[in-house]
Parts: structure tokens; C-alpha cells; sequence
């Protein structure tokens, strides 16, 4: 059985239990050997990150300090040009050879949107799709055609992860983390504790640089 390694993007504005305690739980379900962070790169016309591009790395390194599940890589943030997530995954696949079973981590959410990403119908040809679950999001597509494509491609066991580089989609049986980062920087706006959402070590840096204040 091939070791099985995977990255999970995402904007970690800030990085919180929402994103930690699911993927240690699939972690563990689907022996991740690494999980790598991928902090995006948000495009000029988008909303834009209230921490910059800085500060969103340095609470990642707070938040994984202590966790050698994770490191982080920050190449789609070394581009000016918007970072498709297809794309940062041709790189990778490349750097990595054809045959390491590789997986891209997403919450339920992003799993409803994946028609929407750019050039979705060649992610599986890249990846598995390691999905966690999400509370208060559907768990059927939204599409008849979404949710056929879905029941086609979904792994029925953990050993199909590891014995193929690309092609499965897997629903992890992960934990409800009720948390977002909009959640969080709301909070923090209003002056209200975040401590039970994300760890001490990121708190510390966000009062220290003055984060999500008004
Ligand atoms: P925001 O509230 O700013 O939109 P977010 O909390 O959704 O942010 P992102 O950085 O946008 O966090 O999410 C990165 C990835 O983590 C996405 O695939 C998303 O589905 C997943 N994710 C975020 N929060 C959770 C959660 N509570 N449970 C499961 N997956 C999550």
C-alpha cells in the first residue's frame, strides 16, 4: 500500500478547529502520512483577506507548531496570478511523479461548489478528493448530474486511496465542527472571545499585530 499524502487549500482568515480537528480526524480514518497547507492567493477583483498574505502564514505556523501532521506550502501565494487550485495540483503532480497516491482536501461546502471551480472536471484526474463534513450544508449535490457523478466516482474503501495516485472521491466520516472564519473575525469585531474556535497560539498573534479589530 503506497503512502497517501495530501493539501488542503484554503484562505485561513483565520486558520481555526473548523479546518484542524476535521482533517486530524480524517488524518487518522485514512492514514494521511502529510497534510500540506496551501494558503490562497486571493485575486485583486475578489473580497479581499483581512490579514494579509503574511499574516495568514504566520498563523498557520502558530496553529501547526505542535502538530507534525501539517506543514505548509506557500507557492500559491508566491504568484501574481489567481491560484487555481487545478493548477497548483499539475505542479504538484508533476514534482511528485505519476504514481503517489495524492488527495485534496475540502470541506461538504466546497464539495456542493465544485462545479464552479475552474477546469473541475479534471481535478479526479489529478487527485482523490478527500471530503470532511461540514455542518448546516446539504449532504446531496445539487444537481441530479453532480450527484450522479459523485455516486460514480465515490471510493468504497480506504485501500482504493492508497493503491491509486488519482480518481476517488471519499466522504470521511469526520466530526461537525460548527466554525467559520467569517464567525471568528465577527467576533473579534465585537470584542468577544474566540478562544473555544481556534488555538491559543493564533489568538496570541492576532491580539499581538491587532487583527479583526474595527
Ligand atoms: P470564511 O468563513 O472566511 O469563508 P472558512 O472558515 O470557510 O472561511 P476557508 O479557509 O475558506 O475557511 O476554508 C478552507 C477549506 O476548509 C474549505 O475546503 C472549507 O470547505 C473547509 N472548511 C472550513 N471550515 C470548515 C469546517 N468548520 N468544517 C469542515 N470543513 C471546513
Amino acid at each position: 500500500m503506497s503512502e497517501l499524502f495530501a493539501l488542503f487549500g484554503g484562505t485561513f482568515d483565520p486558520i481555526h478547529y473548523g479546518h484542524l480537528h476535521p482533517v486530524m480526524a480524517l488524518a487518522g480514518q485514512t492514514g494521511l502520512q502529510k497534510v500540506t497547507l496551501l494558503p490562497n492567493n486571493v485575486p485583486p477583483h475578489r473580497p479581499q483577506p483581512e490579514a494579509t498574505a503574511l499574516q495568514r502564514v504566520a498563523m498557520l505556523e502558530r496553529a501547526i507548531a505542535d502538530l507534525p501532521l501539517f506543514e505548509i506550502d506557500t507557492r500559491e501565494l508566491d504568484r501574481e496570478t489567481p491560484s487555481w487550485t487545478v493548477a497548483t495540483l499539475e505542479a504538484l503532480r508533476a514534482e511528485r511523479g505519476p504514481h503517489q497516491p495524492l488527495g485534496f482536501i475540502i470541506g461538504q461546502d466546497s464539495l456542493l461548489s465544485l462545479s464552479k471551480w475552474h477546469r473541475w472536471q479534471d481535478l479526479l484526474s489529478l487527485c482523490h478528493l478527500l471530503v470532511c463534513q461540514r455542518p448546516g450544508y446539504a449532504t446531496q449535490m445539487e444537481t441530479p448530474e453532480m450527484q450522479q457523478w459523485l455516486m460514480a466516482n465515490q471510493a468504497q474503501d480506504i485501500q482504493q486511496l492508497h493503491q491509486t495516485p488519482a480518481g476517488y472521491v471519499w466522504l470521511a466520516d469526520t466530526p461537525l465542527v460548527n466554525i467559520s472564519a467569517t464567525e471568528i473575525r465577527q467576533r473579534r469585531h465585537q470584542g468577544r472571545s474566540c478562544s473555544d474556535l481556534l488555538p491559543a497560539a493564533v489568538i496570541d498573534y492576532i491580539d499581538a499585530v491587532g487583527l479583526y479589530r474595527d
